[in-house]
């Protein structure tokens, strides 16, 4: 590991510690998921002047209007995400800092991730290639659409909000697969659609907080 990706100060492992801790006490179990986390250099996926805050369980702004999600939202969307699914496929939809993304390739064999802002895809670009994570493969698009080319997934997580689940999305899910996302406008909650064959299973989890899902790339 490299100096910054070890962190000092407000950045070290100590303080990284901290914050899986917390993890664990609002209820996040899957030993996998907390260890990528407590390794994972978050400080890095943020401006270098909020680097000192990376560690909080807070979103935090990440320029455009839009937000690196909390940590704990993280670690949840992912334990749920990968609860039964093969780890070979995933797609995300909002790739945002990159750090979800970051995390996932960390637990599966390949990631898929889309953005339609193409300075953060950009950004989330070059920290994947410093930190040698090498199974990420990312699109400028709008991921509504989801990315035909690779599917079909063993799982899908969206980390903006649609007002109604996009149905290229449901298309794109292999047999057996998850789909995680959260739904509305105001009021948004946190859905999980399961794929049997053909017939979809949607369970409505927690009430959530997500920069909307917009139309279009930029
Ligand atoms: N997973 C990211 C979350 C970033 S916020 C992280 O942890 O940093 C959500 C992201 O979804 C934003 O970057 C936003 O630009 C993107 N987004 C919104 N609508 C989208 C769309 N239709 N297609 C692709 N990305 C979209």
């Amino acid at each position: 590991m490299i100096a910054s990706e070890r962190g000092i100060g407000m950045t070290s492992q100590r303080t990284r510690d901290r914050l899986i801790l917390r993890l664990k006490e609002q209820g996040i179990e899957s030993k996998d998921v907390l260890a990528v986390i407590k390794d994972m250099p978050r400080h890095l996926f943020v401006d270098e002047a909020l680097a000192s805050r990376a560690y909080e369980d807070t979103a935090l702004p990440i320029g455009h209007g839009q937000t690196i999600s909390q940590p704990f939202i993280v670690a949840k969307m992912t334990e749920i995400l990968l609860q039964g699914i093969p780890k070979k496929k995933v797609l995300e939809v909002g790739t945002g800092s990159g750090y979800q993304t970051a995390v996932l390739s960390r637990l599966v064999d390949r990631v898929f991730s889309v953005e339609r802002i193409s300075p953060l895809q950009n950004q989330a670009r070059e920290r994947f290639y410093k930190l040698k994570f090498n199974n990420i493969k990312l699109k400028h698009s709008d991921g509504s659409w989801g990315w035909d080319l690779h599917g079909p997934y063993d799982g899908i997580i969206v980390t903006c909000a649609p007002e109604e689940v996009p149905q290229d999305l449901l298309h794109q899910l292999a047999a057996g697969g998850r789909l995680v996302i959260p739904v509305g406008g105001k009021h948004q909650s946190l859905r999980v659609i399961d794929r049997n064959g053909n017939t979809f299973e949607e369970t409505e989890l927690d009430t959530v907080s997500f920069v909307p899902l917009l139309s279009g790339q930029i």
